[in-house]
């Protein structure tokens, strides 16, 4: 890309006087930002390739280098900012749609950090987890409003299938593709240890993890990459992928540059060529379309799996989330404005839906209200960033949590935005050998089991701190919320009182 009207987003400064000229910066980049001039016997930098995705700074074993954000581009203008103008010199040169990657960047509300999660002082007094038992697990899927039993106190009623899981959280649907096979192997292992499932998102499912079955969450998504009768028996649960948080409105997107290999095969695509999934699932236009889906899926999987459907958190969420209650399915997923992506056009990332905290507390309403909401477990995703969110979401009326982009940091993630490069300098969001071997999927595990290990230990002592023993008791227990610098309509929205009342 030409750089006749900008200056680089980033600055690359280097001490010459700690350089060693190891050329560990130039090895590491892909971007291909650092090379060695043999005449002046120096390293140069071209910071316009720079993605800021740090792992030279990281690898540079003097602390040479450092990025940084490059503040002198434009004469500072309160309604142009530096990133919208940048956007139109790159559309005025290239034409084309802007492309980016993980959850949207901008500055709106986050939610979960206006809300405070309440504790127990004199009459209700805390729980000590470290000395009483706490109950972290979980069960998705159907509940039976009544249950029936025989003469000998033996349950006759028929049980939906359930999905256990040791804690609210689960790996989100990210796929064999837009992410490398050493991560999804990380995540999968981890999954078993901890008790918990991940979700293979839209491509396929690699052989080589099959064995993971038990916690493994098989996605459908509009363009069926991938899908066949194996693979749907290949997981305890299928979702089907209508809509996700990072580009509601629209279809998958993977790059032909990373249509390689077992990526080909597995997805069922040819090698090279742009996966693209198509807005709508073309067989799906009502919730009677959805329901034959959900009911064909049950009849091929012999009524053993949970069915699961994942949205976006649009403006209407409350009436989509009711019309798929009533389509059969077990389990909602419903993804905010802020989810991850592999890639998508970046005015719809950063234009379209709605925050989560909003769309779950009137989708859980709406439930309640019509008295259909045993009929399916609610998870939620969409920057999912801490145990505190985790506890904020229970509390508004989730069963669970995904979480994506959480886990992609533990796996060594640094933010840079350019996972559709198909050039992740950290072995995450690439297809090329040479960086997909960086993520060491058994280290890669012991990261993402130590970080929902200490999720859980948090989450167990904020449930303790207010009094509650178990998840269950603190599902959709919105006493223990309040809000701060909310309006009336937002915490009204949200079903809280506001902090001091
Ligand atoms: S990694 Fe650091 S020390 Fe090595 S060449 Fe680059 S800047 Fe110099
Ligand atoms: S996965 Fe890789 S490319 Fe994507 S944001 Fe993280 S570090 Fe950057």
């Amino acid at each position: 890309m030409s750089n006749l009207y900008y200056y680089p987003e980033f600055e690359i400064i280097r001490d010459n006087l700690k350089c060693i000229k190891c050329r560990n910066c130039e090895n590491q980049c892909a971007f291909l930002v650092h090379s060695y001039d043999e005449k002046l016997n120096m390293m140069k930098e071209d910071a316009n390739k720079c993605v800021n995705c740090n792992r030279c700074v990281v690898f540079c074993p003097t602390k040479a280098i450092k990025i940084v954000k490059n503040e002198m581009s434009i004469t500072k203008n309160a309604n142009w900012n530096m990133n919208l103008v940048k956007e139109i010199y790159k559309q005025a040169e290239s034409g084309g749609v802007l492309l980016s990657s993980m959850g949207n960047p901008n500055d709106y509300p986050t939610y979960f950090d206006r809300i405070l999660i309440n504790a127990s002082q004199v009459t209700n007094p805390p729980i000590d987890p470290l000395r009483e038992p706490m109950e972290t697990k979980v069960f998705l899927g159907k509940k039976n409003n009544k249950i029936k039993r025989d003469k000998l106190g033996n349950i006759i009623t028929d049980m939906s299938p359930q999905l256990e899981l040791s804690m609210p959280i689960m790996f989100s649907g990210m796929s064999y593709g837009s992410i490398s096979l050493n991560a999804h192997k990380a995540l999968a292992a981890a999954s078993r240890e901890l008790g918990i499932l991940y979700n293979t998102g839209e491509g396929g499912l690699h052989e080589s993890l099959y064995e993971f079955k038990e916690n493994t969450i098989v996605q459908v998504a509009s363009g069926r990459f991938g899908v066949h009768k194996e693979y749907l028996e290949a997981g305890v649960a299928i979702e089907i992928k209508m809509g996700q948080g990072a580009k509601p409105g629209i279809g998958g997107h993977l790059p032909g540059s990373k249509m390689i290999g077992d990526v080909s095969k597995t997805r069922m695509v040819p090698e090279g060529s742009d996966a693209i999934s198509p807005a709508p699932h073309h067989d799906i236009y009502s919730i009677e379309d959805l329901k034959q889906l959900v009911d064909s899926l049950k009849e091929v999987t012999e009524y053993k799996k949970p069915i699961i459907v994942k949205v976006a958190a649009v403006h209407n969420i409350a009436a989509i989330a009711s019309g798929i209650a009533r389509s059969g399915a077990d389990i909602i997923v419903i993804d905010g404005y802020r989810g991850g992506t592999g890639a998508a056009p970046t005015r719809i990332r950063d234009n379209v839906g709605i925050p989560i905290e909003l769309a779950l507390a009137q989708v859980d309403k709406r439930l309640r209200d019509e008295g259909i909401r045993n009929n399916v477990s609610l998870v939620v995703g969409g920057s999912i960033r801490s145990s505190a969110d985790v506890i904020k979401a229970v509390a508004l009326g989730a069963d669970a949590c995904y979480i994506g982009t959480a886990a992609l940091l533990a796996l060594g993630c640094h933010l840079c935005r350019a996972c559709h490069t198909g050039k992740c300098n950290w072995g995450i969001a690439t297809q090329n050998p040479n960086l997909v071997k960086r993520l060491n999927p058994k280290t890669g595990e012991e990261r993402l089991i130590n970080l929902l290990t200490a999720w859980k230990h948090e989450i167990k002592e904020m449930m303790g701190g207010m009094g509650i023993n178990s998840i269950e008791a603190l599902k959709g227990n919105r006493l223990m919320l309040r809000g701060v610098g909310l309006s009336e309509k937002e915490l009204e929205i949200l079903g809280i009182s506001s902090a001091g009342e």
